[in-house]
């Protein structure tokens, strides 16, 4: 029988983060991955940059999670944190996702964490309310692993869901969720052309008042697609061409597919889902060559392992993280993060992106009874699975943000073995003492 103290299951930027926090903080730590990869969708599915560490000109997100981009930049693997060229976010970070894979890999070593590899969770293994193992399958069979604490790092809230746990899918009207979108990467780009349109074109774009026309982040070629689409050469559901420049000479990764009404925890749809992504890449990539100044000359650099899946369970916790609390910048005496990144809904049925734009001051607190799974002991969950609605889970979703739920899911499972107590009794000012001595920002004043 194998027993931890901390199980870490899936290994997302915000499973990394836990995996590194309850290392850190003395608990022998293993994290279960399904695919052979370490950094979740941030690497199997390419999705950069990372948006965002700032609120306004105020770092809101540090610890782990800035460690990991200081490494990358001092390899010249990103960077670091630079102004948005389309002004939604304060700031994001650019990076390389081999790099990022790489460094991963690294830290694992450094630190000792175990990782078990092609390992799928299929199901748990409880004692009354208390999880105590999970069973996985993989290429040696079925096995059975034990820990005092388990996180939940799926994404999808799969081991949340597992031991019976509540969940909400997607919105409350419908239960749609955001759609999945395939990533491509595409290079021999000519960034001049492109600028060149953009700087006699400037209304066909979101920007930045004041962007320089430096690094290129795109949103638009609105009249472009409009004219693709009454020509009928174009059917995406999507009214914008969105892309941001690689760490690397002319290449950029894409943001145009979106698979609308499948949802991603059912293998059925999800599988659909990798097929429809596929051919929605075909129709993208001849687009952009046809209509698209600096394409013609372009090629696929790559596409993901996997389709990017923006949402699905919300496992209900012990509270619900919702847009007010947003809006109103509620504070929480129980607050571990913060998060800064404005809502940003890509439409769960429709063409467009509902931002709801924000300026500078608007960090709001994250409480860390959204990391505990109503009525279930010793599990954690993080990610963009953690409790909260629809709206709020559309800022609260992004790698930054996940990262910072990580390092305090992690440092949490920790602390709860060391004192032998549940993550659910943990005295909270402990576990923010810890944090903010570990470089984590928990309130939004001081
Ligand atoms: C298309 C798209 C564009 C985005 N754009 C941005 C952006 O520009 N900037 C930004 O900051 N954020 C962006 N995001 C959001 C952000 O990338 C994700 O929300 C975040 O990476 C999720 O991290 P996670 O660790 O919670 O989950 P994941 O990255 O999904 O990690 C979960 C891990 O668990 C594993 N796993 C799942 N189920 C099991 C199981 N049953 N057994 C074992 N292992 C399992 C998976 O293989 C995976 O490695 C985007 C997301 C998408 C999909």
């Amino acid at each position: 029988m194998k027993k931890y103290d901390v199980i870490v299951c899936g290994a997302g930027t915000s499973g990394m983060n836990a995996a590194i926090a309850a290392r850190r903080n003395g608990a022998r730590t293993l994290i279960v991955e399904a695919s052979g990869l370490l950094g979740g969708t941030n690497v199997i599915s390419l999705v950069s940059p990372f948006m965002t560490f700032h609120d306004g000109n105020r770092q809101v997100i540090k610890g782990i999670a800035d460690e990991i981009i200081s490494r990358l930049k001092e390899q010249k693997l990103a960077l670091g944190h630079i102004k948005d060229p389309i002004d939604f976010a304060s700031s994001i970070t650019p990076y390389d996702v081999e790099g990022l894979k790489q460094i991963y890999f690294d830290i694992v070593e450094e630190e000792g964490i175990e990782c078990l590899f092609h390992s799928f969770i299929y199901d748990v293994i409880m004692e009354d309310d208390k999880l105590v193992g999970i069973e996985v399958v993989n290429k040696s069979g079925k096995m059975q692993l034990f820990a005092d604490v388990i996180i939940d790092a799926t994404g999808d809230g799969d081991v949340c869901a597992l031991a019976g746990a509540e969940f909400i899918m997607g919105r409350s009207k419908d239960n749609k969720s955001q759609p999945m979108t395939m990533l491509f990467t595409m290079g021999n780009v000519n960034f001049d052309e492109i600028k060149e349109y953009m700087k006699n074109n400037r209304n066909d774009f979101v920007l930045a008042d004041d962007y320089d026309f430096g690094y290129l982040g795109v949103s638009g070629f609105f009249s472009k697609v409009k004219e693709a689409m009454e020509k009928n050469e174009f059917d995406l559901p999507r009214d914008r061409v969105l892309f941001f420049e690689d760490i690397h000479n002319n290449q950029v990764t894409i943001n145009m597919t979106r698979v609308l009404n499948l949802s991603a925890v059912d293998a059925w749809d999800l599988s659909k889902a990798e097929m429809e992504g596929r051919q929605q890449i075909k129709k993208a990539v001849k687009f952009l060559k046809d209509y698209i100044p600096g394409f013609k000359d372009s090629y696929v650099v790559r596409t993901p392992n996997a389709i990017g899946k923006r949402e699905s369970r919300h496992i209900i916790g012990d509270y619900i993280l919702t847009e007010e609390d947003l809006h109103e910048k509620r504070e929480f005496a129980d607050s571990i993060a913060l998060g800064a990144f404005p809502i940003d809904i890509h439409s769960p049925d429709g063409k467009s992106i509902l931002e709801h734009r924000t300026s500078a001051n608007n960090a709001y607190e994250v409480p860390y009874r959204i990391l505990l799974p109503k009525g279930i002991e010793n599990l954690l969950v993080t990610g963009r699975c953690v409790s909260s609605t629809h709206e709020a889970n559309a800022s609260l979703r992004v790698g930054p943000s996940v990262m910072a739920l990580g390092q305090a899911s992690g440092t949490a499972a920790a602390l709860a073995v060391k004192h032998k107590v549940t993550p659910r009794d943990l005295d909270i000012t402990l576990l923010q003492s810890t944090l903010r001595s570990q470089g984590q920002v928990i309130k939004k004043n001081g």
